[in-house]
């Protein structure tokens, strides 16, 4: 098919994530991708400064993850993971032992990032239901979250225009302001009443940049103090690192640059360097023993068809040592360094606010350009904006943030961020 025929057909036949069925932009058919670039089937060259949705930290079409799979789908390509196992999960299972809390213990697989906080969610009801304890049902989550599309990912996350239709569906939960260090001392007071009550079963939070609620940051100290607070009253911690994991935000988790550790952890997007969908939840000993039993009725009854596909697992295996080698890491150091630069640079510009970098993110507000959400013209005049520069960036309503595959060059980043600085020049006030 050429490229014409790609846009009609796909015009005629497919229903995309996000996005009104009467589409004026339409959708640019992408033929290939080779590191942080993508390549259109008309021509041409893209550079992709959000990973494509947050997942590609190795940029596309690894030469080391796609062996990995092939090779893979010619020994064993799937097999039901209920009375089986396999050595790629079994391997997977160990690595991310490594890398996660020595008081870890489990790690349980399913799909995607919504249903990695299904899961953790299901776990933390559960935990309780256990034990006998079945009035603790209500979840502490932060203004702003964004924690999936799944009803359950949906009822903890922010009631916002994404989930209006749905409302009368959602479970209620208690909201807790967003941290800043201007609300802090009054967030901590109010976040003792709520841990403190009888009902109180988790706390799920985004730890220390909420991604989809506008690359918001808060700091390690605050985090530190909310999750060893919810602890000391054994109220159970979520950590949702779906879009934080895999070296985003300076370490290998965000939780990683606090003393405390959750007792569950979400994670998804990077773990397969975006070659395929995958979904983890692992937990702490503690919640593993509640669990502990032969009898069906305790144990977690959950799974999907796909769950511990052996090739997706293999993929995560091959991008678990990418990232593990010493060059990931430098990369990481490197963007951070690079965007540092570029953070002095942004500072002279009157018409931003909100400038914040933590690790390889970094996301700046507009003025003046209205709110925060998919929705906001902002978006609707920046994204095209860049696309015709051949820089892929979404903003979140008025901000404007980067979060780069760990393989994009100097030169690439360079064109993102002269580009971004020509923008903001020729912004009118
Ligand atoms: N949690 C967070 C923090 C996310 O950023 C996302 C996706 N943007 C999700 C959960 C949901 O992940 P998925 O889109 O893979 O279902």
């Amino acid at each position: 098919m050429n490229s014409t025929e790609i846009k009609q057909a796909d015009k005629d036949l497919i229903w995309h994530p996000f996005t009104p069925l009467i589409n004026p932009f339409g959708h640019l058919s992408i033929k290939s991708g080779k590191d942080a670039k993508l390549f259109t089937h008309d021509g041409d060259t893209i550079i992709d400064a959000v990973s494509s949705w947050w997942v590609n930290i190795h940029g596309h079409a690894n030469k080391h993850i796609a062996e990995a799979i092939y090779k893979q789908a010619l020994e064993l390509e799937h097999v039901i993971f209920a009375g089986f196992t396999h050595e790629p999960a079994v391997r997977l299972a160990k690595n991310l032992m490594t890398i996660l809390p020595k008081n870890y213990s489990k790690v349980f697989f399913s799909d995607n990032g919504s249903t990695s906080i299904e899961v953790a969610l299901k776990m933390a009801f559960q935990y309780w239901y256990n034990q006998d304890k079945k009035h603790k049902t209500k979840i502490i989550a932060l203004d702003g979250a964004y924690h999936g599309d799944t009803f359950g990912s949906m009822s903890v996350s922010e009631r916002s225009g994404f989930t209006r239709p749905f409302f009368p569906f959602l479970f209620d939960i208690e909201t807790l302001d967003f941290p800043t260090e201007q609300n802090f001392d009054q967030v901590l007071s109010r976040f003792d009443k709520l841990t403190a009550d009888e009902n109180c079963a988790a706390f799920i939070f985004e730890p220390l940049v909420q991604g989809a609620g506008g690359m918001r940051m808060y700091t390690p100290e605050m985090l530190q103090q909310l999750v060893s607070l919810a602890q000391s009253r054994g109220v159970i911690c979520i950590a949702d690192e779906v879009m934080t994991g895999w070296g985003r935000t300076g370490t290998n988790f965000a939780c990683d640059q606090i003393e405390a550790n959750p007792d569950i952890t979400c994670i998804s997007k990077g773990i397969t360097g975006g070659a395929l969908p995958l979904g983890i939840t692992a937990c702490s000993s503690k919640i593993e023993a509640v669990f502990q039993s032969e009898e069906i009725s305790k144990a977690l009854l959950h799974g999907h068809s796909y769950t511990g596909n052996p090739m997706i697992c293999a993929a995560a295996n091959a991008s678990f040592e990418l990232f593990e080698a010493d060059e990931c890491k430098a990369n990481i150091q490197r963007i951070n360094q690079r965007h540092q630069q570029f953070v002095e640079k942004l500072n002279s510009y009157e018409n931003i606010e909100n400038i914040r970098l933590r690790g390889t993110i970094v996301a700046f507000d507009l003025k003046g350009f209205g709110e925060t959400g998919y929705d906001s013209d902002a978006r609707k005049k920046i994204y095209p904006y860049f696309l015709e520069r051949g820089i892929l960036i979404r903003p979140l309503g008025n901000v404007i943030y980067l979060l780069p595959p760990y393989v994009i060059t100097d030169e690439e980043l360079d064109q993102v961020y002269d580009s971004i600085l020509t923008f903001l020049d020729n912004l009118i006030n």
